[in-house]
């Protein structure tokens, strides 16, 4: 099965085209550097994402937070789930963890801008 993915690793935005057998990953082409070929391999097989969103404040206004790491693709919505379950207090300064283990990922949530 041949499958068409673009590289996101950085902005030259190679388009690849990866032959997958039985779930597995044969042959990459169209990468310009390995990232890409990790890249493909990756995501077909194991997809991750860092996730960037927002979270509440206690002023009631939203502070941006991310994923301090990547997280399987499937876990996403839950991630985002928990994140909109917090109150931030303030002041937050950027980098500050918001919400630790979020869903069981293991990875924190900290956040993006300092606020407050
Ligand atoms: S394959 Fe390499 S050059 Fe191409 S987008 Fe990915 S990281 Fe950039």
């Amino acid at each position: 099965m041949t499958k068409e993915l673009i590289c996101i690793n950085c902005p030259m935005g190679c388009a690849l085209t990866a032959e997958v057998e039985n779930g597995k990953v044969i042959s990459v082409t169209g990468n310009t550097c390995k990232r890409g070929e990790i890249y493909a391999q990756n995501e077909l097989t194991a997809p991750v994402r860092v996730v960037t969103t927002t979270a509440m404040a206690q002023n009631g206004k939203p502070v941006p937070v991310k994923t301090k790491d990547t997280i399987p693709k499937e876990k996403i919505f839950e991630v985002v789930a928990a994140i909109k379950g917090v109150t931030v207090p303030l002041p937050v300064k950027m980098g500050d963890t918001i919400l630790k283990n979020a869903a069981d990922t293991g990875v924190d949530i900290i956040a993006a801008r300092s606020m407050g």
